[in-house]
């Protein structure tokens, strides 16, 4: 049996119903057809109020993904999932807004995050989207080094003060706070503010982590020289290591703009590439804390094996473990059950607003290879277990 296969402990906090309804959802997800004219259908009705859509949305890929409609709404799943040694990683969901309104509260939101994170062991991070700061085209200018127009500059002050803001509350508070990462043509405007950041606000230990997206090309050569600046300058890192959620739409456009794809050649590619990070955060555990924010059970095994050589307690600060809330309980289960640090996304937001972060997942479900294979296999043998108990 492998380390990850007791549905009985990975489905503790679910009713059968819940389990059947996951099913059905997960079945339905498994066909691109179906999943993408959903997609349409959904946002479509969603946006254009139809209460009998929003119904069915809350319940069901809301219920499966999301904490609730608030925060306090959450607390619920915050506290049964504690009772497993499973941290909560509040995820304000609202996506595709560009407008100054929503960045101002997504803002303030982090920010009520990070209150309530204060001294609460089961809210051990708190996280926001570089896109939830700032338009997605203003960091890519800002990137690519033109000059920004008067009103740019101004609207660039404004994501900087917001990132100032954010960060001085968490070191105020000590509240450990995580940026996102995404596409790669905004990514090294992001990494130069959070590095401006950690720099500062790292310097007794990594309150700011960054997140590192291995399918990348060039992240190891990139991790080096980060962990040269951050020993030069005498200050701590966190990173949160993902494989990356951005695939399709970068080859897409490198192929469209005619430049090198920015992405690993393939799926092993990278798998090595994420596993040789993990190499490189157990050779440097004096300087970098780590998030290993991943769904793969052969990285999640690899990392739990290097703990041990390294003589790390399961519960050492230095390795957490995060998956996102809906997803891969097998594998979040099992590592709170040993008291290794382990944590869940656990997205909230308006059911209408958070549309965008509902599809994405299940289209990520859709294309990424195995998974839904994976999460409808487990949910099968938990209710037949159940029936059979009967
Ligand atoms: C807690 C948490 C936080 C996250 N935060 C972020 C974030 O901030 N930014 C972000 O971008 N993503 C984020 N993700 C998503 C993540 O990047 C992955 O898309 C997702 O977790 C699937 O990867 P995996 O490691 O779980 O597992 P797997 O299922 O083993 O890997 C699937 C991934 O492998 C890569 N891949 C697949 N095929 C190929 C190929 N042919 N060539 C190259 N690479 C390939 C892709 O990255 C794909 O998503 C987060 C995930 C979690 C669990």
């Amino acid at each position: 049996m492998s380390l990850f296969n007791d549905t009985k402990l990975a489905f503790a906090d679910k009713s059968t119903q819940q389990l059947e309804k996951a099913k059905w959802m997960f079945t339905m997800i498994q066909y691109p057809a179906v999943t993408n004219a959903g997609i349409k259908a959904l946002n479509f009705t969603v946006q254009n109020n139809f209460p009998f859509v929003e119904n069915l949305v809350r319940n069901t890929l809301f219920e499966q993904f999301c904490g609730g409609v608030t925060r306090e709404q959450s607390m619920q799943v915050v506290k049964k999932m504690f009772k497993h040694h499973i941290g909560s990683i509040f995820d304000y969901a609202i996506e595709g807004k560009e407008d100054e309104a929503t960045f101002d509260h997504t803002f303030q939101e982090t920010k009520e995050n990070i209150k309530f994170a204060e001294g609460n062991p089961a809210i051990p991070f708190v996280v926001f989207k570089p896109t939830g700061f700032g338009r997605l085209d203003l960091y890519a200018q800002v990137q690519s080094g033109n000059e920004l127009t008067s009103s740019e500059k101004a609207e660039w002050e404004k994501v900087v003060g917001r990132y100032e803001e954010t960060c001085r509350f968490a070191y105020e508070k000590n509240v450990i706070l995580m940026v996102d990462a995404e596409e790669t043509w905004i990514q090294t405007a992001v990494d130069n503010l959070v590095n401006r950041m950690m720099a500062k606000y790292n310097q007794e230990k990594p309150i700011v982590w960054n997140t590192i997206q291995m399918y990348r090309t060039g992240r190891i050569e990139y991790l080096k020289e980060d962990l040269e600046r951050a020993r030069e300058n005498h200050y701590f890192l966190g990173y949160k290591f993902v494989r990356g959620a951005y695939m399709e739409k970068e080859r897409l456009r490198a192929q469209e703009m005619r430049y090198p794809d920015p992405i690993q050649p393939s799926k092993q590619a990278a798998d090595d590439n994420y596993n040789a990070a993990i190499g490189f955060v157990m050779e440097h555990l004096d300087r970098i804390s780590a998030f290993f924010g991943t769904h793969n059970e052969r990285s999640t095994k690899l990392i739990m094996d290097k703990m041990r050589e390294k003589g790390l307690e399961n519960d050492s600060r230095k390795i957490y473990f995060g998956q996102l809330y809906g997803m891969s309980d097998n594998i979040t289960y099992t590592l709170g059950e040993q008291k290794y640090n382990t944590c869940k996304y656990l997205p909230y937001g308006p059911v209408k607003d958070v549309v965008p972060y509902l599809t994405r997942r299940a289209q990520e479900n859709t294309s990424v290879a195995g998974q839904t294979g994976r999460e409808l296999a487990l949910l099968k043998k938990e209710i037949e277990r159940r029936r059979n108990l009967r």
